[in-house]
């Protein structure tokens, strides 16, 4: 089956992002979120976005007009029902997940795929609670998702072929680049990427070195572009301390046990950029470490 329309629930930071890249390739894009006011601000966000490309010579301004012609919104989540391909970009709590899927499945085509950008949840677990676990898939982008190349594809134990054939033709519409990984809690990024980010976490909790130290360290002692702490911001802290646990329950091993000092931080709401507050303070003119 051709893929053209795609339905995109949740549009945070990831959906819009996604937004982004489907309506660039010529995809339809219909997105959905709880709230009226995040999708307002996702078309505002995809806008911005497409306006710095066309700034770095990078889009033309008929291809921007057009690719945001192609984006709509709905409150609804049941109107995504019509849609070829549907991506769940929702917030990363498994409830929330299961709940948009099972409220989905009724208003389905038949051949609609359904997929996760999951950071970490089980896809075989999400997929059994639908229809279809055959035709449906972990599809992670990466943030900021026009910008990175990787998306990884991870099928469930029922995942059949023609549904991981027809998301690897999509990563190349797209003009990405695919990773296969097995369903395993956290996949290959975060399995590897959390586990650091938690330990820079412990690194500062336990006093070895300020917010500042520790991101300046491994931004010129081990050429990472982005301090760990700093692109826990970035990715946000919920996100984090979410991956984190579910490394922790999912693999039975302590070496994953969430930093107390995450928790903290989630606690106080601090959950990075997109509360202006984290490790970082990003309220005043230049982000200032919190520690
Ligand atoms: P976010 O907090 O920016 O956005 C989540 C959005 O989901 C919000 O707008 C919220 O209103 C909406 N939402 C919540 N419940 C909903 C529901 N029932 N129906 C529709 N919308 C609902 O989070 P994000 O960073 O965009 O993360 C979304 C997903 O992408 C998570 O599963 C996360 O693990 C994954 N992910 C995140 C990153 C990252 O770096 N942040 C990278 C890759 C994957």
């Amino acid at each position: 089956m051709a893929i053209q329309s795609v339905g995109i629930v949740g549009a945070g930071q990831m959906g819009n992002g996604i937004a982004h890249v489907f309506a660039a390739a010529g995809y339809d894009v219909l997105m959905t979120d709880v709230s009226q006011e995040a999708l307002d601000k996702a078309i505002a966000t995809i806008t911005k976005n497409f306006d710095r490309q066309i700034s770095r010579g990078k889009l033309a301004e008929a291809d921007k007009v057009a690719a945001l012609g192609r984006i709509s919104t709905t409150l609804r989540l049941a109107d995504l029902g019509q849609t070829d391909l549907v991506i769940e970009a929702a917030t990363e709590r498994e409830m929330v997940k299961q709940a948009i899927f099972e409220d989905l499945v009724p208003h389905l085509k038949p051949e609609t795929i359904l997929t996760s950008n999951t950071s970490s949840i089980s896809i075989t677990r999400l997929a059994s609670r639908t229809d279809r676990p055959e035709k449906f898939m972990g599809f992670h982008f990466m943030n900021p998702v026009p910008v990175m190349q990787l998306v990884e594809l991870i099928r469930g134990i029922a995942t059949d072929e023609p549904t991981y054939k027809a998301l690897v033709e999509v990563v190349e519409r797209l003009g990405k680049t695919a990773a296969s990984a097995e369903d395993f809690p956290a996949f290959i990024v975060n399995r590897i990427l959390m586990p650091m980010i938690n330990e820079a976490v412990y690194t500062l909790y336990e006093g070895v070195g300020s917010v500042k130290s520790i991101d300046q360290s491994l931004k010129l002692g081990a050429n990472h572009p982005m301090g760990p702490l700093e692109l826990a911001d970035f990715i946000g802290l919920d996100t984090c301390l979410a991956i984190m646990n579910v490394l922790h329950e999912g693999l039975a091993d302590t070496k994953y046990r969430p930093c107390p000092l995450l928790t903290k931080y989630v606690e106080a709401g601090w959950l990075g950029r997109k509360t202006q507050r984290g490790f970082y303070d990003y309220r005043g003119e230049v982000p200032v470490p919190t520690r």
